[in-house]
Parts: C-alpha cells; structure tokens; sequence
C-alpha cells in the first residue's frame, strides 16, 4: 500500500468525479489534502480535506490558492472539460477555451507549485489526460482530444526538465469513467440508454471505469518513485 502520511495534497477539480473520488483516496492514504474547485458548494461533504473555491482559469486566483496551500508535495491536476464534435464541427471559440481549461491551467498550477518543489527537491505533479488523445483516436472528440494530447506534452517535457530535481510528472489516462459530467453527456445525446449501451459497448472488460478506479491510480503515481513522464492508462482495456 502507498503511505502518504505528512504529505501536502493539491487537487483541482475536486467537486464530483474523478476528482472527488482521488480527493477522498489521498485522505485515506494518509495525506493531508486541499481540494478545490470553481464549485465551492460542491467541496462540501469531502471528508477531512481542507477546501478552497479556485477558478483554475484565474492567473491571480491560482497564484493565491497555492501560496495559502503551504508546501505542496503533490500537485493533481484533474480539471478538465469535455468538447463533442469533429474538426469540422467545433468553433474557434470552444478550441480556445479547451485549450485554456484543459492545457493552460496546468501550466498555470505547475509555475505556481513547481518552484516550492524545486527548493525542497521533492515532488510529484499528475496531470489528467485520456486516451482520447495522442493514445487513442476517438470519434466525437476532435477539440477534447487535441487538449489531452497536449497534456501529455507537457507531461513528458515537464518531466524531462526536472527528471535530476526530485520531481516526477505522469499523466492519468481513462478511458469512459462514471461521472457527474458523463451523465449529462449521455443525456444530451436525446437517448441516454442508447448512448450509455454504446459506450459500454465499446469497453471491452463490458463496463464503464468507477472514479475510484482512476483514483487508485492517482495515488499510486503519486508515491511511485521510480516512475516518471509517463501516459498511465486506466481503460478497461479499451487500449490493449
Ligand atoms: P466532471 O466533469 O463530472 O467534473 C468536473 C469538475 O471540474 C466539476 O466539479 C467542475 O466544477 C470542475 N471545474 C470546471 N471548470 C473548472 C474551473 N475553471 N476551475 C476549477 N474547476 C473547474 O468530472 P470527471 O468526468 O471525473 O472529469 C475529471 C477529469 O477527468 C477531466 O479532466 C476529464 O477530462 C477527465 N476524464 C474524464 C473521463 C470520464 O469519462 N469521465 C475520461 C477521461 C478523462
């Protein structure tokens, strides 16, 4: 088991899903988490975490949230949204603001947080990818799978900066996870049954990935030593 006892926590996006889930798992390894998200409500309810409300597309706001957080030992960003839609069909607009939510906010977390970790030559920073990416291609997610490909990216050079630092940086890879989000994804599709059916259809271990599931891998990365820069799927064997 991965003992994370005295170890400082940062997580986005820790209102529901995946987030939330990795949230109370980093709590149950031993680790003394700070959970946030743009949905301050949503924070409530998490079990021994601090909380703060950040809007990781805030610069200032980033700033501030991680200079209160205290030494941060690791860093999870899980933030995320999900485009639908093919190259042809995705606006500009929406290009832009993935790429600001999915990809820029990570770096805006890491310029925060890394500093600290380089002083104390210690640190793990996970960063939520997909398989929808540069691992996968996937039909329907031309914008959401152009963030995430950038995100293992920016995993793999962060990890090569800072490879002799003490720093490791992964990137978390699921295929179709249960969520709060999925849900209105699958209902916004006029038939969820229907589209809950394909989804499953195409995962072949025939079910849709728990939050706790991606957790797990989360805190495993999180206190895997020897691992650095890598694209950690957790898909079903939706990618074998
Ligand atoms: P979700 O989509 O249900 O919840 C997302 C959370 O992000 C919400 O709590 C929301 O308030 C928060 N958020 C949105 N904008 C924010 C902002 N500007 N600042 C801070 N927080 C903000 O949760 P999920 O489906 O578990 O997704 C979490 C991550 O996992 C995302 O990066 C997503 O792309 C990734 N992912 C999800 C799946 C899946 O099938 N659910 C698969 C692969 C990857």
């Amino acid at each position: 088991t991965i003992d994370l006892t005295g170890k400082r926590v940062l997580i986005t996006a820790a209102a529901q899903g995946i987030g939330r889930a990795s949230a109370e798992a980093f709590v149950r390894a031993g680790a003394s988490v700070l959970a946030t998200d743009i949905n301050a409500a949503g924070l409530q309810g998490l079990m021994d975490c601090d909380t703060a409300r950040l809007d990781v597309l805030d610069t200032a706001s980033v700033a501030e949230v991680c200079a209160a957080a205290g030494p941060v030992d690791i860093l999870f960003n899980c933030a995320g949204i999900v485009h639908g839609g093919t190259v042809l069909e995705c606006r500009e607009e929406e290009l832009d603001f993935a790429y600001d939510l999915n990809v820029k906010a990570m770096v805006r977390m890491v310029r925060a947080v890394l500093p600290g970790m380089l002083e104390r030559k210690s640190g793990a920073i996970l960063n939520m990818s997909s398989v929808a990416s540069s691992v996968k291609g996937v039909p329907n997610r031309f914008v959401y799978s152009t963030t995430k490909a950038a995100v293992l990216g920016l995993t793999k050079a962060i990890a090569a900066d800072y490879v002799a630092d003490g720093i490791r940086c992964n990137a978390i890879c699921p295929g179709t996870v249960q969520s709060p989000s999925l849900d209105e994804r699958l209902a916004a599709t006029g038939d969820y049954d229907a589209a809950r059916a394909a989804f499953v259809a195409r995962q072949p271990m025939g079910r849709i990935a728990e939050a706790e599931e991606v957790a797990d891998l989360a805190v495993y990365l999180a206190g895997a030593t020897y691992t650095t820069g890598q694209a950690c799927c957790v898909d079903g064997g939706w990618t074998l």
